[in-house]
């Protein structure tokens, strides 16, 4: 059967033949693993709507849930991120994320279209940012990671002081585990009351406890991240690196500790980050 579908180029890799493979994100399928028939002896032809970052329409032939490109081409390509290491690392592990968290078609659970359509047009909107460098690149990630982690059904909840309800705590943390807000002044009594420490360390159940300081502008910027319309998400700045690099850090472990998984592309993220 024919198909054909517009979708981002997220990954390509060789097989042990000559055959090689793309995974295409697509905005109603979710991810394909798309087999381009003698692929690596790289005809010029094939190869402009095949690069990595690429966004095109593909005609696809689909057999037993399983694909084989026919032809394709292209919408817009972003594959100049990969002449900047550090874009391109970035760029490499959002894909890499939204491809984790895209299902293949095959075992659906719950509505892919709705979910790898929403993750697909951040992706797309995260990729033109990096490509333009109008926002800092910990920025795009912190937002991208806190977002993708709330489509997957871990929002925390930072309202305010899980305990006390505070609004607008000067200093808090991100209980990460828990997924919620903590105020510095309750967290002084917890301590007070059970010798807890603001690190990692292991609670009287044995659970990992993992509490993340929030200065208020973090806080307001994990808030924004969170809670903006999908076309702004990344319209917020922060006053200097040391915020943007916290701001950057709590999103990040917030999402991989909910994954309970880490990527190789993002270690090469921070292998290279400038
Ligand atoms: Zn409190």
């Amino acid at each position: 059967m024919l198909i054909t579908t517009d979708g981002l180029v997220a990954r390509v890799f060789d097989g042990s033949g000559t055959d090689r493979y793309i995974h295409l994100l697509t905005p109603t399928r979710g991810r394909l693993t798309v087999t381009i028939k003698n692929g690596q002896s790289g005809r010029a032809s094939i190869a402009s709507y095949t690069q990595l970052f690429t966004y095109g329409n593909y005609e696809l032939y689909e057999k037993n849930k399983r694909y084989w490109l026919r032809n394709g081409s292209v919408a817009h390509t972003f594959y100049n991120l990969t002449t900047d290491l550090e874009k391109m690392a970035l760029a490499s592990y959002l894909c890499d994320l939204t491809c984790e968290m895209t299902n293949d078609e095959e075992g659906e659970e719950t509505d892919p279209a709705e979910e790898s359509g929403a993750l697909l047009r951040m992706l797309l909107n995260a990729l033109y940012v990096i490509h333009t460098g109008e926002k800092p690149m910990s920025i795009v990630k912190g937002v991208f990671e806190l977002r993708a982690a709330a489509m997957a059904g871990y929002a925390p909840s930072v309202v305010g002081c899980a305990l006390c309800h505070e609004g607008h705590p000067a200093e808090s943390y991100l209980d990460v585990m828990n997924g919620r807000l903590i105020c510095a002044d309750c967290q002084t009594k917890r301590n007070r009351a059970g010798g807890m420490i603001t690190q990692m360390q292991d609670n009287e159940l044995g659970e990992r406890s993992i509490l993340l300081p929030l200065s208020s502008s973090v806080l307001a910027a994990v808030r924004y991240a969170l809670g903006a319309q999908e076309k702004k998400i990344f319209s917020f700045t922060l006053k200097d690196k040391g915020e943007e690099a916290a701001f950057a850090k709590v999103a990040e472990t917030f999402l991989l500790n909910h994954l309970e998984r880490g990527f190789d592309t993002l270690d090469f993220y921070h292998s290279v980050k400038k």
